[in-house]
């Protein structure tokens, strides 16, 4: 049987993967909608090459260049954020959610109401909407897979395990390219440094959140959504190889890890198949080359996003929206040369101390605490900047 799919995100690092597996099998999917925010050659070439029936781009103004490039072709064009909302409900029974920031949020909601299964790698929407997102998928009946590797371990440690059972689940962490770097050396890091990740290819906000960790701290949000043992039973282990992905510590004290190679196409494919299992062209794990496996305490002196995060999840509301915004703000912020590495965690805390907003109880409310939190960063940053 042929199963339906859709990819948000399609021409990102995520999106991307995901269409490297399909390639391999193309008679077992069908492809409903590929979406971009700008890339508009690259989303036209996926969309031919898999016989997309539709493509959206994000930026309206991209909505008649899109048009002339799928021109003959058979597959429609459509732009803008309605349109990314719409095209959730265009029949797909798999979705891979791979927009990157809180602009996934509502295209990503739409998603998971629809039904189906919905694959979820933008984490961002649910540190920001967490609760709202994870009742709206109890309410649609979605299966929610997690794609973040981190979280796919622990769905896959879990294994149909009642969560009352569970003692401690323990979130890896890589540690970044900086991990062993003081403050003081962290201070005149560049863009190129910080993007280049010692273990993972990933696009580029997310390797600036690894190289701050405040990656390893959205996932802890993330997985307090995912796997609500409370906030208590879920600790952060620095292991500098990336293979061990994550465990899960079961009352009985008996430990379950998932391990591989870092690739994402391994995360992405057990989402992909399901509850099957599909082979993958991943490298096979060689743990007798490897050799051995580090472990080391996280240190929130050196990285005070850790800090920050557990703190906005332990607040809830609408903290962890405000501190995901005013990161979004200071990351993009960074990328451009704008502000110094250092910065983006002291925004970030300018931010969460100066800006509040209500406990959101819809969508609206929690883009307009995001709004909201982007206006402040913007504001301690040019105070920064002057
Ligand atoms: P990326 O930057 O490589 O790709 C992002 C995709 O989102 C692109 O297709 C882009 O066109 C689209 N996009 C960006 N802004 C948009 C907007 N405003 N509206 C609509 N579409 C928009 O990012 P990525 O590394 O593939 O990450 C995607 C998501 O997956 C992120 O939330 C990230 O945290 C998560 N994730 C990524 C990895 C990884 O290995 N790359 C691992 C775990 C989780
Ligand atoms: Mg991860």
């Amino acid at each position: 049987m042929t199963r339906k799919v859709s990819i948000f995100g399609a021409t990102g690092s995520v999106g991307q993967s995901t269409l490297d597996l399909i390639r391999r099998d193309r008679d077992a999917y069908d492809v409903v909608a590929l979406t971009a925010n700008s890339e508009l050659d690259s989303l036209a070439a996926l969309a031919r090459e898999t016989g997309a029936k539709v493509a959206v781009i994000g930026q309206e103004r991209l909505y008649g260049a899109l048009k002339e490039a799928l021109a003959g072709t058979g597959i429609e064009a459509a732009a803008g954020e309605q349109a990314l909302v719409d095209v959730a409900g265009a029949g797909a029974d798999w979705t891979m959610a791979a927009i990157v920031g809180c602009a996934g949020l509502r295209p990503t909601m739409a998603a998971l109401k629809a039904g189906g299964t919905v694959a979820l790698a933008n984490k961002e929407s649910l540190v920001s909407a967490g609760g709202l997102m994870m009742a709206a998928a109890g309410v649609a009946g979605t299966t929610l897979l997690p794609v973040d590797s981190e979280h796919n371990a622990i769905f896959q440690c879990l294994a149909g395990s009642r969560l009352e059972d569970v003692a401690r689940i323990t979130l890896t962490a890589s540690g970044g390219p900086f991990r062993t770097r003081s403050r003081a050396e962290m201070a005149n890091i560049t863009p190129a440094q910080a993007v280049a990740h010692p273990n993972w290819s990933m696009g580029a906000k997310i390797s600036v959140d690894s190289a701050t960790m405040m990656n390893k701290g959205l996932e802890l949000i993330e997985a307090a959504h995912l796997f609500p043992v409370g906030l208590d039973r879920i600790e952060i282990l620095v292991h500098p190889q990336s293979v061990i992905h994550s465990m899960v510590e079961y009352r009985d004290r008996s430990t379950l890890a998932q391990l591989g190679s870092p690739d994402m196409r391994i995360p992405i494919a057990h989402a992909l198949a399901w509850p099957q299992r599909i082979a993958t062209p991943c490298l096979p794990l060689d743990l007798a080359r490897i050799g051995r496996l580090d472990f080391e305490a996280p240190d929130e002196d050196r990285f005070p996003a850790l800090r920050l995060t557990r703190e906005a999840a332990a607040a809830g509301g609408a903290v962890p929206a405000i501190l995901n915004a005013a990161n979004e703000v200071a990351v993009a912020a960074f990328l451009s040369g704008a502000i110094g590495f250092l910065d983006i965690a002291m925004i970030v805390e300018e931010v969460l101390t100066r800006y509040s907003a209500p406990m959101p109880s819809t969508i609206d409310d929690v883009l307009a605490a995001d709004a909201g939190a982007r206006a402040m960063a913007g504001d301690v940053m040019e105070r920064l900047t002057v």
